[in-house]
């Protein structure tokens, strides 16, 4: 990648000073790991998500693994999840020793977990099931608390892609029995590193808080305030803990996330008329009335089209593109497992797939030059 500077990236930053002044006043404050910033990210994710407890954690990829945890995940346990995803989703449950089995998503046109799949691959080993909200675009949660009642299945959000997005009036990650959120560079919520695990049970908030730290029943800052001379150490734990620069960014990103989102929302309108005149696209979701925050804007091209081609040709015009996602079951890694799996919908948007340049910032002009190349090429 050396050298290349697309002046259209995929995505961009939606810094200012605010994120300046919150890190200078971590330096200057001289506590730098889990204080008083990341007490106050958990009070105010938990308030913005409408749910009983946020608990602050090094990434996304942490939270999924202690919420397969908190799930009880182990020994071969099945979690249903889907393969059109980041690899995270499924490495999580590696991790806790369960073994992931994918289902399909829904159509072409709706890209997360078919809950008419997720039916069929319930097995007597099954334990849970991770649905991920991919672009923002909520899952048939109904549907999916449904089927987890009926065989008592766990539920968890991997809701990475979803901060800010609705499902019904109520927040993407406060649906199931666990969710999970990601701070890292490109989401909506920008830190570097950073993630959040919601959940409105005492239990497994107690666990999850202890396992982000080592099982240890008191932290450094109860110890400083004089609340506790030692500690115990009462589960296996890890060291999954946010730091302060991080939780004081994640507070001024999460302030900017509705402003941010509505600028997405109208970024995906102008998109959506520009490209509506070129055949060989098709912009998935049409139809699907709850509030996304576009994440990303992903497209489906035609059959005909050879998408490595057109992905040059938008680089060496400056635009850069990307694809969500290289199916997980197809990787060779995963080809270890053998399992067994027929996800011709996963497998299809997978080979067809192209995610357009999407961030708050986004301009009209910047937008055109995307549609206008796009129409260019189509019409050689
Ligand atoms: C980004 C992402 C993750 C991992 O998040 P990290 O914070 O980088 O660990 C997990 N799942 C999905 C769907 C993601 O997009």
């Amino acid at each position: 990648m050396s050298g290349y500077n697309p002046t259209i990236p995929l995505f961009d930053l939606n810094y200012g000073q605010e994120e300046e002044e919150a890190m200078l006043r971590v330096l200057r404050s001289k506590w730098l790991t889990m204080g008083p910033e990341t007490e106050a990210l958990e009070i105010e994710f938990a308030e913005f998500c409408g749910v009983k407890h946020a608990i602050a954690l090094s990434n996304c990829t942490t939270a999924l693994h202690l919420a397969n945890l908190a799930a009880g995940i182990k020994n071969d346990d099945e979690v249903i999840c889907p393969s059109l995803s980041f690899v995270a989703t499924s490495n999580s449950i590696l991790y806790a020793g369960g073994k992931p089995v994918f289902a399909d998503i829904k159509s072409l046109n709706d890209w997360t977990i078919s809950p008419r799949d997720i039916e069929r691959k319930i097995s007597d080993r099954t334990k849970a099931i991770i649905v991920m909200h991919y672009g923002g675009f909520a899952c048939d949660m109904d549907e999916i608390m449904r089927i987890a009642a009926r065989h008592s299945l766990f539920v968890i959000e991997d809701a990475a892609h979803a901060p800010g997005a609705t499902y019904k009036d109520k927040r993407l990650g406060a649906l199931g029995d666990i969710s999970c959120f990601s701070f890292f560079s490109n989401k909506n919520i920008s830190t570097g590193e950073g993630g959040m695990i919601c959940t409105n049970s005492d239990e497994y908030a107690q666990k999850i808080r202890l396992m982000r730290s080592h099982g240890m029943t008191s932290l450094t800052l109860d110890r400083h305030k004089g609340h506790a001379y030692s500690y115990d150490v009462v589960c296996l734990g890890y060291n999954y803990r946010i730091d302060e620069i991080h939780a004081a960014l994640a507070r001024v990103q999460l302030k900017k996330l509705y402003d941010g989102n509505n600028l997405r929302l109208k970024a995906a309108g102008i998109y959506k008329k520009g490209l509506s005149k070129i055949d060989q696209i098709t912009i998935p979701f049409a139809g699907k009335a709850d509030q996304t925050n576009y994440h990303i804007f992903p497209i489906l091209l035609d059959k005909s089209v050879n998408r490595n081609d057109l992905m040059t040709y938008l680089r060496q015009n400056g635009i850069q593109t990307s694809i969500h996602y290289p199916p997980i079951h197809q990787f060779s890694f995963f080809k270890n497992f053998n399992f067994k799996h027929e996800l011709p919908l996963t497998e299809y948007v997978g080979e067809h797939e192209l995610t357009l340049p999407m961030y708050p910032g986004i301009t009209g002009c910047q937008q055109d030059s995307v549609i206008n190349f796009l129409l260019k090429y189509f019409k050689k």
